[in-house]
């Protein structure tokens, strides 16, 4: 029988679903968990079962092929993409992998897909970038939306992560987006009460039928 290349391109997607489930220690956050509701984070550690049962979801898979082929465009142009990147925050250490960072460090480059996107940048993406440049002194992030309704790239500003800020309630006397400022987030997300950080996060969550946090508002977007 001949080779099924599909199947070894999805094999390879569980691997490293399940190394990077298995890297994870205590005191140890992903950009992806500061961006989202706290309880989530120890919910994963409570069920990272659930968590990987999602890994062969079809947007997730499609959105990793665009993005394989999107980053293979800007190495073309000189940047170095999947970035892995650590910043140690007193006891806690964040992670981060970026989609594409230029070489000079100064420009992030964050590549978003799916079915579409209402009003880009939406707060979340721009958090994350924010964080980004926190984490890498870049002073410029950008968002590329590769979606079937939307195909539009956006540059990040002060008054889109204030709204962000606003929005989830966090502080917001930013200068920069600094590792003073990223402690600053840290600090704020590590001890904000279990619920989710934006309106629509539980109708979206994987843990959503075995948390007792749950909130429901029929906000699917
Ligand atoms: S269901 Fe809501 S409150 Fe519970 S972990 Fe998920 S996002 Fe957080």
């Amino acid at each position: 029988m001949s080779e099924n290349y599909l199947e070894q391109y999805l094999r390879e997607l569980i691997d490293t679903a399940k190394e990077y489930l298995a890297e994870k220690k205590p005191g140890e956050f992903w950009v992806s968990d500061l961006i989202s509701c706290p309880h989530k984070y120890i919910m994963a550690q409570k069920y990272p079962e659930i968590l990987l049962g999602h890994t062969l979801d079809n947007n997730l898979v499609l959105g990793d092929i665009i993005h394989t082929g999107f980053e293979s465009f800007l190495a073309g142009r000189g940047f170095m993409i999947e970035v892995e990147k650590e910043v140690k925050i007193g006891n806690n250490t964040i992670k981060g992998r970026i989609d594409a960072l230029s070489e000079d460090g100064l420009r992030v480059i964050e590549i978003k897909s799916g079915k579409d996107v209402k009003n880009p940048p939406s707060p979340h993406h721009v958090l994350q970038v924010y964080i980004y440049m926190a984490m890498t002194g870049a002073v410029i992030g950008k968002i590329v939306y590769l979606t079937y309704g939307r195909l539009v790239e956006v540059e990040i500003t002060k008054d889109h992560i204030l709204e962000a800020l606003r929005q989830i309630g966090a502080p917001r006397n930013l200068s920069q987006p600094n590792t003073e400022w990223l402690k600053e987030y840290v600090e704020w997300w590590t001890n904000r009460a279990p619920k989710p950080l934006w309106p629509w996060e539980c109708d979206y969550c994987p843990f959503a039928s075995l948390c007792p946090y749950r909130k429901s508002n029929g906000n699917r977007r």
